[in-house]
């Protein structure tokens, strides 16, 4: 399909492809803990406020494994069968009753949490920490995580947690707004500092957008620490010092590439055990530090304490991406931040099993892996090719 510089043959295509539903639809379910496989289920149809999304493009997340695992059953997900799946995007097949601001043919991304939308932090607008987290007769939703989700062909999604795509982003960028929104709002709750240093930990997916978005937000110079091959991305993708921790002591070679002064702010990108306190350590004084990692289970941690208090360190949990969906999608579509190279592996709906085993293994330097329901969701664009 081609793509006219206003989007309208784009839209036109996708308005006449998609007048016909389907009663049943291909979705990945987990009939019980640590099982799954593609079943044919009933298309679900979209309540009040809500739309009906075709699938286009779904990223596997590093909740997915744990999810599909059972390491969480009885949270994540409550009861099963269930369809996990978070990071998406598609299109609007079909509106509900009451729907507004949408129609047929629009081109979404998809967040994972609709608060409630009436308790004291809905009300404040961080859905993200909803207090009626998890129980669906407030209307809370959690897709992909205690409400259905996106590895399926079709969902039902309410109008809160979509966004539109504007007419350049691909469905593949679209599916990767979730995660960047993860972390511009770690950034957003501590802030960047102009011309500062960021330390970042963990080049992962996470790590290497944090990478990319610090600098958007205002840092100068952006350190990341890893080890192995995704350390070597970082480099290779744009960060400006690499620490191997394999090698050198992180809180050691930091200090040594900034003065002895430590970073501005650090980021905790990977949930393993003992990089809070080196990204505590790493901080100079009046730093701050954004948790946006998710470590195993309860994982305790010793922090200096005296040391926070004395040199003001302030440190910020961060959960998912409130109110940031449309920054991260306008960035995109300016190509200010680039989210496509970090797509390394692209698999149909079918192939799950393949896909998900890349992931998990980190098979031929695997990053992002997009799942397409659908069947191929860009391939049409020579422009966003990849
Ligand atoms: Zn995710
Ligand atoms: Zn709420």
């Amino acid at each position: 399909m081609d793509r006219t510089t206003d989007g309208s043959e784009l839209r036109a295509t996708v308005t006449n492809a998609v007048r016909e539903i389907p009663t049943t639809m291909d979705a990945l379910v987990l009939p019980a803990a640590g099982e799954y496989e593609i079943q044919s289920v009933p298309v679900p149809e979209p309540e009040p406020d809500e739309v009906l999304c075709r699938i286009r493009a779904v990223t596997i997340c590093g909740s997915d494994p744990e999810i599909i695992r059972g390491d969480l059953a009885g949270f994540w997900p409550p009861a099963y069968p269930f369809t996990p799946g978070h990071e998406w995007a598609g299109e609007v097949v079909a509106v509900g009753d009451d729907v507004y601001g949408y129609e047929v043919g629009d081109r979404v991304a998809g967040q994972a949490h609709k608060g409630c939308g009436f308790c004291e932090r809905c009300l404040a607008g961080r859905y993200n920490i909803c207090e009626n987290y998890g129980k669906p007769e407030s209307g809370h939703r959690h897709y992909g995580f205690t409400s259905r989700g996106a590895f399926a062909q079709y969902n039902t999604y309410s109008v809160r947690s979509i966004t539109k795509l504007p007419d350049n982003v691909s469905f593949h960028e679209g599916a990767l707004t979730d995660a960047s929104g993860v972390v511009v709002h770690a950034m957003e709750l501590s802030g960047i500092t102009p011309a500062g240093t960021v330390a970042v930990i963990g080049p992962g997916p996470i790590g290497l957008i944090s990478m990319r978005t610090a600098k958007l937000l205002g840092a100068a110079r952006v350190i990341v620490i890893g080890r192995g091959e995704r350390l070597r991305s970082a480099e290779r993708l744009g960060a400006d010092e690499i620490i191997d921790f394999e090698h050198d002591d992180p809180v050691d070679a930091v200090r040594a590439l900034t003065g002895g002064l430590g970073v501005h702010e650090a980021f905790e990108c990977s949930g393993a055990r003992g990089t809070f306190r080196q990204a505590v350590e790493m901080v100079q004084r009046g730093g701050r530090v954004g948790l946006v990692g998710v470590p195993e289970g309860v994982v305790m941690e010793e922090i200096p304490f005296g040391y926070v208090v004395s040199n003001e360190i302030a440190v910020f949990g961060s959960k998912a991406n409130p109110n940031v969906s449309h920054k991260i999608l306008t960035w995109v579509a300016e190509e200010r931040l680039v989210l496509r190279d970090l797509v390394t592996h692209v698999f149909a709906l079918a192939d799950f099993p393949i896909a998900l085993e890349t992931f998990v293994k980190r098979k031929d330097g695997a990053m992002k892996v997009v799942v397409e329901p659908n069947g191929p969701a860009d391939s049409g664009d020579e422009s966003r090719k990849w």
